[in-house]
């Protein structure tokens, strides 16, 4: 438990909406914030990407309401799941909108705020820590380095339409992305990574591919981008791609991995 008055933490208003990152599934990465919400929602309306285990950590009694869109299996409607965040908020209920990762990084969180206030609802958003830096960190893999880069770009890896974004440039991308951290990739990486050697990236340039990234079922593919260009990898998701001299640094910083070298008496 936390110590909610100690740490200033306001009020959860009935008739109010939280919007609240989640993380990337750990759920030690949850916000003072997060657990505050938790043990006071009457309502939780979770997303597919949030792990079972923070669920776990709802106040008894409180109702938990799935409202999850996966691409490609039938899922309620964006709009239904605005309509049904103010239904809920009007009937007195504190209700906690739980996101995986951040909900304002790919999670539609910007979308779900501009409904309540149009519809008059009072609503917070709570920042979580989104999958595209937990997991490359998890992963042994600073987003930036000093040495490295001094700046990094996030893309998804698909639009609305399911395609690869066709509004951006792919080609200033590879011109001026050190370092590429791609949400929802796996679907067309082939696609991408061509298109970036394309536009002049190097094929030895270092890619990782993270796969329920910092869960115990965290894997880690480690190749370049000619090789995965070259051949399709069978990728696990949900999964976070990083490209750029960055995973370089894995071999040194890969800490998740290294305990278990170490029992199996592995140099490290
Ligand atoms: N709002 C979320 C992103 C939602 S989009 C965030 O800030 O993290 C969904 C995409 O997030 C997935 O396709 C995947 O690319 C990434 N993702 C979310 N959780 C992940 C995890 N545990 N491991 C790897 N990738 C993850």
């Amino acid at each position: 438990m936390i110590d909610s008055a100690l740490l200033g933490l306001p009020e959860f208003e009935p008739g109010s909406v939280w919007l609240v990152g989640a993380g990337p599934g750990d759920p030690g990465l949850l916000s003072a914030l997060a657990l505050h919400a938790l043990a006071r929602a009457d309502v939780v309306a979770y997303d597919a990407l949030v792990d079972p285990r923070i669920l776990r950590l709802a106040r008894s009694g409180a109702m938990l309401n799935y409202a999850g869109k996966r691409g490609g299996r039938p899922s309620p409607s964006q709009p239904d799941i605005s309509a049904r965040l103010i239904r809920l908020a009007q009937a007195g209920n504190r209700v906690l909108r739980l996101k995986g990762g951040d909900p304002c990084v790919f999670g539609r969180g910007g979308e779900e705020a501009l409904a309540l206030a149009g519809a008059g609802i009072p609503f917070r958003i709570v920042p979580g820590i989104t999958a595209g830096i937990g997991g490359p960190a998890y992963a042994g893999i600073p987003v930036t380095h000093r040495d490295t880069n001094s700046a990094v770009t996030f893309l998804t890896g698909h639009d609305s339409g399911g395609d690869i974004p066709g509004g951006l440039d792919w080609d200033a991308i590879a011109r001026g992305a050190p370092v590429l951290v791609l949400y929802m990739a796996s679907r067309h990486l082939t696609k991408i990574t061509k298109r970036l050697l394309k536009a002049g990236r190097q094929s030895d340039e270092p890619m990782a591919i993270i796969s329920k990234a910092t869960t115990p079922a965290q894997s880690v593919l480690v190749s370049t981008l000619g090789e995965i260009a070259r051949a399709p990898v069978d990728i696990q998701v949900p999964a976070i791609v990083v490209i750029g001299r960055v995973v370089g640094l894995r071999a040194a910083l890969d800490w998740v991995g290294a305990p278990a070298r170490q029992d199996r008496g592995e140099p490290s």
